[in-house]
């Protein structure tokens, strides 16, 4: 065991570690694998995160050098675009202390990820008429240089503290029974544009017919001629039913509005 300068708080002991703690490094090299991919800025305190991430704590100094180390390391493995350096970055990786296979996997978790967005599809469904519809997309794996989609739909670009982008997406309100559909555009630095398709539809709305009281009025009396009976039979044989608010020949059986067109012209030139 020896004894290192540490931070402010003075003398830190750096640990022997346990073969159990030694094994860790294995995840600590990954996470750290999973940061320059995602190209966020290594600092301090991303390293000490990461120790503590993996169950250890700043007395090893140990597992804070392997990740310095591991540091170019991985950022080799990042721009290593066509693979020629793979073999060697694996062998780095090992000497560091890691196991084959999870160095493998963490040349692999190192390179840029595809930009990818979650969700896939905005469906709003059916909204309220004039409600607005707002959601938020969040990319990742990569930088988003331009966002677009139709004048309807209102967005705006936030930079989540994890790298990722956040994308607020407002449809504004439309009338009942209006169908929205349009799609949003992400482009990033590298890379195919990704497509999200967006659909609101606002609720039509029901109208309820108006019941209009039926005028009683001097025009139609309650008791008229049968426009299909009276050219026969010559008397009034249509009754106005109040319950049924209608008419109702008793020889045909035939049952007519009380405003019907029919009755009106038939009985205003047959008084
Ligand atoms: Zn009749």
């Amino acid at each position: 065991m020896k004894l290192e300068n540490g931070s402010n708080e003075g003398v830190a002991l750096d640990i022997e570690p346990t073969e159990e703690e030694f094994n860790k490094l294995q995840d600590a090299v990954s996470y750290l694998a999973d940061l320059i991919s995602d190209e966020i800025k290594l600092n301090k305190s991303a390293l000490d995160e990461i120790v503590l991430k993996v169950g250890l704590d700043s007395h090893h100094d140990w597992i804070r050098n392997i990740l310095e180390r591991a540091c170019p390391i991985l950022e080799r493995a990042h721009n290593d675009v066509h693979g020629v350096e793979k073999e060697i970055i694996i062998t780095e990786l090992e000497r560091l202390g890691m196991k084959k296979f999870p160095a493998i996997l963490t040349y692999d978790k190192a390179k840029p990820k595809p930009l990818s967005v979650e969700p896939k599809i905005i469906d709003f469904g059916c909204l309220k008429a004039g409600k607005e519809a707002n959601a938020t997309l969040k990319v990742t794996g990569g930088v988003v240089t331009e966002v677009s989609a139709g004048k309807r739909v209102k967005l705006t670009i936030l930079k989540a503290s994890d790298g990722s982008t956040l994308i607020k997406v407002i449809v504004s309100g439309s009338s009942a029974g209006d169908l929205f559909q349009d799609c949003i555009i992400i482009k990033g630095d590298k890379g195919e544009p990704l497509k999200v398709p967006v659909n609101v539809q606002w609720e039509k709305v029901i109208e309820k017919p108006i019941e209009k009281p039926i005028p009683i009025d001097n025009e139609l009396p309650p008791i008229s001629r049968c426009p299909n009976c009276d050219p026969k039979i010559h008397r009034k044989t249509l009754f106005y039913s109040k319950v049924r608010g209608r008419y109702r020949c008793s020889q045909c059986e035939h049952e007519f509005s009380y405003s019907d067109k029919k009755v009106r012209e038939y009985n205003g030139i047959h008084p």
